[in-house]
């Protein structure tokens, strides 16, 4: 978990590899829906290009059926779910229906201002919809007022792994194979 910018995808994917297990990140897959103008990714373009979010339902639903896969058997890292106080509660019906638990909850963590400018450059380099000035600072404030509360929520689950998101890839990379080793250990 963490703001738009922090680089979750990119720890995510560093991270699932250092497991062997999948990086499952439900941005990546509304992302394909949308490039491929799926019913699904009509459903959802307007909603990313403005920076808000994708309802519930179809979020929840999307995950579930992606944690049924043969791949995600063995364990699976979410990048960039749950986001909503509705999306944890369906993820724990989804464990509790398979028998399965969370390990752990990593919060990468940055100031806002830097996040801002890192999703411009990458708006830049990547031409993501929804990295203009007006969508990162409207997906500022829907991660404060929806997914950042969750993280206490994560916290007194005894779950939360916080680690400062700022520095290169495999410094942020080291400090997240460092404190879940402790975590899980
Ligand atoms: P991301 O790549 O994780 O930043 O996601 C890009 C966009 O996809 C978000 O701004 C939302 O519009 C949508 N999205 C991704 N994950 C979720 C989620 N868990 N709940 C709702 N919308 C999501």
């Amino acid at each position: 978990m963490g703001p738009p910018g922090v680089g979750k995808g990119t720890q995510a994917c560093g991270v699932a590899a250092h497991f062997g297990i999948p990086a499952i990140s439900t941005g990546e897959i509304f992302r394909y829906h949308v490039k491929n103008q799926t019913p699904l990714g009509q459903q959802v373009s307007a909603i990313m290009s403005s920076g808000g979010y994708v309802p519930d339902e179809i979020t929840n639903a999307i995950v579930a059926e992606r944690l049924r896969l043969d791949d995600a058997a063995q364990g699976w890292l979410l990048d960039g779910y749950p986001r909503t106080a509705g999306q944890v509660e369906a993820l724990d019906a989804t464990m509790q229906a398979s028998g399965e638990h969370l390990d752990a909850v990593i919060s990468l963590t940055a100031e806002t201002d830097l996040l801002v400018s890192r999703l411009l450059k990458r708006a830049e380099i990547e031409g993501r919809a929804d990295d203009n000035a007006e969508t990162i600072r409207h997906r500022m404030a829907v991660y404060h007022d929806a997914t950042d509360p969750l993280l206490a929520t994560y916290a007194e689950r005894g779950l939360l792994v916080e680690v400062d998101g700022i520095g290169s890839i495999d410094e942020v990379s080291e400090r997240i194979t460092h404190a879940l080793s402790v975590k899980l250990s």
